[in-house]
């Protein structure tokens, strides 16, 4: 009997709908190839973002949370975010909504891809980004406003002096939003047989929020995981027995900027504040080719949405010539979270089968040597031909 998946998915404005559908067919090509018909996806649309908004006014209706949360999973397209409408991002919405607490990027290279890098092969680490606090809170308020006032004056109560006319913001980074986040990231190290998990904070600066963050993964690591993983200043003087367990070390945040440049070998899985997150995944990514490469998961403890790490692109939108490989590398991540490893693993092949032979989008083939770019459509042909 055939085993029926069903799959939400939100195909995204601007270039979405295109790399969505070059994304399903890649996806359901590569479980078709390893399952032998034994298991299916049933595709299910969702409504949001721009046609949602044309249909029905509103923006991201709430059937679509609904759906998402009854069957724990979904693949998204990007999404525009509304200027004016007051909401700030639909991505964020759609985190916050579903607490999806860990932005997960695995950053890799793929041979073929241009790269501002000597040895870019060196690359290959998953950033686990706390998804909820730090400034994803969005706790500000304006300079010259009463509320920055009433902040600046309890501040001074508390013996913080800071200019009047400051604009003030908050950064919350909470005890169980950091064990919980760094959590997922040791349990990830275990599950693939990773060498270790490094906390990147600013602790040396901010020793109650970003220091706390590594206090508190040190300690969480110890408490939950104690035969799995080793803390790195513990096993320096080489007489524990480090061997198939998951090193722990912390990296302040600017010194980890240089590490990836000099030594990103030596590192597998990142666990990072919200901010700290989002500047490296960029920068790895970078390193690697761009985020046009570069899959992404929001995941929470129920339901994980998996999704493009760019945007609209609206200037492509139509033409057929966006690169779909990001989305259809989040499809892999979400086959790997369905437990279709096989399948996740034939559809990567053939990406990277794809990008060696020099078969690539416009983006990727204009920092390449003679390569003539191939559509949207044609690479996904491309790759599913590849999957073998
Ligand atoms: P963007 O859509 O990521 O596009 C920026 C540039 O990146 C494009 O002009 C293009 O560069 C390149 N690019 C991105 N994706 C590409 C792809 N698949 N294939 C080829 N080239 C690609 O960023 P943006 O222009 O800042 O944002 C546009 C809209 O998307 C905004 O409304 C923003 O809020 C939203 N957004 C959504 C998400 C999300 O849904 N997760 C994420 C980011 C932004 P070149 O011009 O150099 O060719």
């Amino acid at each position: 009997m055939t085993r029926k998946i069903v799959i939400p998915f939100i195909p995204g404005d601007g270039i979405g709908p295109e790399i969505m559908v070059a994304s399903r067919l890649a996806i359901d090509a590569a479980i078709e190839e390893s399952s032998d018909g034994s298991t299916e996806l049933v595709w299910k649309e969702l409504d949001a973002g721009d046609a949602s908004f044309k249909k029905s006014r509103e923006w991201l209706p709430s059937e679509t949370l609904s759906a998402i949360k009854e069957h724990g999973i979904a693949l998204k397209g990007p999404l525009t975010t509304p200027v004016g409408s007051g909401i700030r991002s639909l991505n964020v919405a759609i985190r916050q909504a579903l607490d999806l607490y860990a932005n997960v990027r695995p950053v890799r290279y793929f041979k073929g891809v241009s790269s501002p890098v000597r040895e870019p092969q060196k690359m290959n680490m998953v950033i686990f980004r706390e998804n909820t606090e730090d400034v994803y809170k969005g706790i500000e308020w304006k300079s010259g406003s009463q509320e920055a006032a009433a902040v600046i004056s309890l501040l001074k109560n508390l013996g913080a002096s800071v200019r009047e006319d400051s604009a003030v913001g908050i950064k919350p980074i909470s005890e169980h939003a950091s064990k919980r986040l760094v959590r997922a990231a040791i349990k990830y190290a275990i599950r693939h047989g990773l060498p270790s998990v490094t906390l990147v904070h600013k602790g040396n600066i901010m020793k109650f929020t970003e220091g706390a963050f590594r206090d508190w993964g040190y300690e969480l690591a110890k408490a939950e995981f104690p035969g799995q993983t080793v803390i790195e200043s513990e096993s320096a003087s080489g007489r524990l027995d480090v061997r198939g367990k998951v090193i722990i070390k912390d990296r302040i945040a600017d010194n980890m900027f240089q590490q990836i440049l000099t030594r990103p070998e030596e590192y597998s899985v990142l666990a990072t504040p919200n901010l700290n997150g989002d500047y490296l995944s960029d920068a790895c990514a970078a390193q690697v080719g761009g985020l046009g490469v570069a899959p992404g998961a929001n995941i929470g403890e129920s339901v994980a949405v998996f999704e493009s790490v760019h945007g609209t692109a609206p200037k492509y939108a139509g033409r057929d010539i966006a690169n779909p490989c990001s989305l259809m590398l989040s499809g892999a991540m979400m086959l790997e979270h369905l437990g279709l490893d096989s399948a996740a693993s034939a559809l990567v092949r053939g990406i990277e089968a794809t990008l060696a032979e020099g078969i690539m989008t416009q983006d990727l083939a204009r920092l390449a040597h003679d390569v003539s770019p191939v559509g949207t459509s044609v690479f996904a042909v491309e790759v599913i031909r590849r999957l073998r």
